[in-house]
Order: C-alpha cells, then sequence, then structure tokens
C-alpha cells in the first residue's frame, strides 16, 4: 500500500487559553488514523504537556509563538512542539521525573515523564537563550 504523507502546521500565542485549541486540533488532524480513545487520549495529553511547557517555562507566562508541526505517515505521527524562549540547560536533568525548576508554581515535574509514558518516542533539542524543539512520535494501531 502507498503510504501517503500528510502534514498540518499551525501557530498560536503561548496562551494558556490555546492549550485546549492546540491539543483538540491536534486531535482532529490524527483522526484520520481512527486510533483508539486511549491512543487519542495518549496524544492530547503529551500535547498538553509539551505546550504547557512552552508557555509557563519557554516563554515564563509573558507570551510568545508556539509552532506545532504534525505529520502523519503511513500509522506513524509525528508532532513538534516549538518555542523560542529561554531553552533548557541540562535536558537528561529535565526529562527526570520530578525535577521542576518551578515548585513555586506548584508544577510536579512529570510532564516530560508523561510525554514518554503516552507516545513512542520523545526527542527534545534546545538551547539555552534560543529555544525549544520536543519531537514525538507514535505509531497507532499496535494493539
Ligand atoms: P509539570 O509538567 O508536572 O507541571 P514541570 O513542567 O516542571 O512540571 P516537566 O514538564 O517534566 O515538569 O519539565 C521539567 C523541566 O524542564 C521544567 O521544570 C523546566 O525547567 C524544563 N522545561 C520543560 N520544557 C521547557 C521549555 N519548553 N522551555 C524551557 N524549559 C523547559
Ligand atoms: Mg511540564
Amino acid at each position: 500500500m502507498e503510504q501517503i504523507r500528510n502534514e498540518m502546521k499551525m501557530e498560536f500565542q503561548a496562551s494558556s487559553s490555546n492549550e485546549g485549541f492546540a491539543r483538540v486540533t491536534v486531535g482532529a488532524f490524527v483522526a484520520e488514523l481512527n486510533p483508539t480513545v486511549d491512543e487519542l487520549a495518549d496524544i492530547k495529553t503529551a500535547v498538553s504537556e509539551a505546550v504547557t511547557n512552552s508557555i509557563i517555562h519557554g516563554y515564563e507566562q509573558k507570551g510568545g509563538i508556539i509552532w506545532i508541526q504534525c505529520s502523519i505517515e503511513g500509522r506513524k505521527v509525528e508532532i513538534s512542539v516549538v518555542d523560542t524562549g529561554k531553552g533548557i540547560q541540562d535536558i537528561e536533568q529535565a526529562k527526570e521525573p520530578l525535577f521542576t525548576t518551578k515548585p513555586e508554581l506548584e508544577r510536579s515535574g512529570m510532564g516530560f515523564a508523561f510525554m514518554e509514558a503516552f507516545m513512542d518516542e520523545v526527542e527534545v533539542v534546545s538551547e539555552p537563550g534560543k529555544g525549544t524543539c520536543v519531537t514525538m512520535r507514535k505509531t497507532i494501531g499496535k494493539g
């Protein structure tokens, strides 16, 4: 069977009011693969976590632009969430469960752990002062 690639890109303000918009939009885009309720919930939660991180950590709630690029190839979904915010000093440390740089905001440090649990792969590219790109991949329909 020929595998046709489908792709979408979105750009929006880093405001918490757009978090729901982002997760629903990505969910609607991947719906063509007929994901299960669980698979869809996993993708939406992972997108929410990455977007929330860009809003709260990347731009420290001062606003900015978030880009999401999403592609479907066969049954594989790839989602990148990009900001040009403050970036991450130590990516390995940031990914550790319970690690947070904002305990005062009652963050629990579980965002990356959720992304890794809900998606097949999570790749983080980040440079302090430049921004962060989180790419997540998941194959739909693995059973
Ligand atoms: P929670 O997600 O449970 O509310 P949290 O956001 O602190 O808490 P993670 O999502 O796992 O936890 O992120 C861990 C740390 O990585 C953050 O505390 C922050 O320091 C850093 N981080 C994550 N995403 C970004 C980003 N887009 N820009 C800058 N720093 C980030
Ligand atoms: Mg988080």
